[in-house]
């Protein structure tokens, strides 16, 4: 299990995240929501040891990781796709993928067997292996992100924005693959814009405004009650 507790992130004056706490688990699918600004990238990269806490703890498999490295997070199973997907526009797919095998570098892994089995899952891909990465559409890239992720088998995955600049039908899509991923097991915490979206197969909900967590539970009062959660946690439309 991977937990923010009481977390306070300043950054010079800005005080980005107040006391909070955020959790996620293996096979569960959680889904935090916010307005701009509310401090949500920033809880994904306290969760991923990108960003040290002012104040609070992060604890991944009921051990104490504050402060230890980013690399310390990944080579125990956090996987994190960042805002914008983090991917290497110049490199090839295969080399993007093989970029995500480099925290299993001590496994005996054979890149080839590894590289076929994660694009099992996204088949678009596997006919653009030599492609740059650069050339693929936002879908492919989005999927690509995804893949080079999974190729280094996390146990949990933070997600930001996935469906940021995608048609809906590859949103949903992509929403469809983070629920075969639940099911086998993987935890995964996405933030998203499109909260009807990511709430439709959430099993918890985190809403954060201004630093704090406001709403913690349940996505089902969410969804049951859209106007409430657009007027009352995001301020704008969904
Ligand atoms: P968005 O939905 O717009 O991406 P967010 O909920 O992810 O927003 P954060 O990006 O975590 O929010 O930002 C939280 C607050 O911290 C904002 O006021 C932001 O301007 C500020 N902030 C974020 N990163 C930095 C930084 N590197 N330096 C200074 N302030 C920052």
């Amino acid at each position: 299990m991977l937990a923010a507790r009481n977390v306070t992130v300043r950054y010079g004056r800005v005080q980005a995240l107040t006391r909070t706490s955020v959790e996620v688990e293996p096979g569960e699918l959680v889904v935090l929501l916010g307005p701009n600004g509310a401090g949500k990238t920033t809880m994904l990269r306290v969760l991923s040891g990108l960003r040290r806490p002012s104040e609070g703890s992060v604890r991944l498999d009921g051990t104490d990781a504050t402060g230890r490295p980013a690399e310390h997070f990944a080579a125990n199973g956090v996987g994190h796709i960042p805002e914008g997907r983090g991917i290497f526009p110049r490199l090839t797919v295969e080399q993007n993928l093989l970029v995500g095998l480099y925290t299993r570098r001590r496994e005996r892994v054979t890149r080839r067997t590894e590289v076929d089995a994660v694009l099992e899952s996204f088949p678009a891909l596997k006919e653009r292996l030599d492609s740059r990465a650069g050339v693929l559409s936002g879908g492919e890239q989005q999927m690509l992100a995804l893949a080079r992720a999974l190729i280094a088998r996390p146990k949990l995955l933070l997600v930001d924005e996935p469906s940021h600049g995608l048609a809906p039908a590859i949103a949903a899509h992509l929403f469809d693959l983070f629920d075969q991923l639940r099911a086998e097991g993987l935890g995964i915490l996405v933030v998203e814009q499109h909260a009807a979206l990511a709430l439709r197969g959430a099993d918890r909900a985190y809403v954060l405004q201004k630093g704090t967590i406001t709403y913690e539970g349940s996505p089902s009062p969410l969804v049951r009650n859209r106007k409430r959660l657009v007027d009352v946690y995001l301020g704008r439309s969904p």
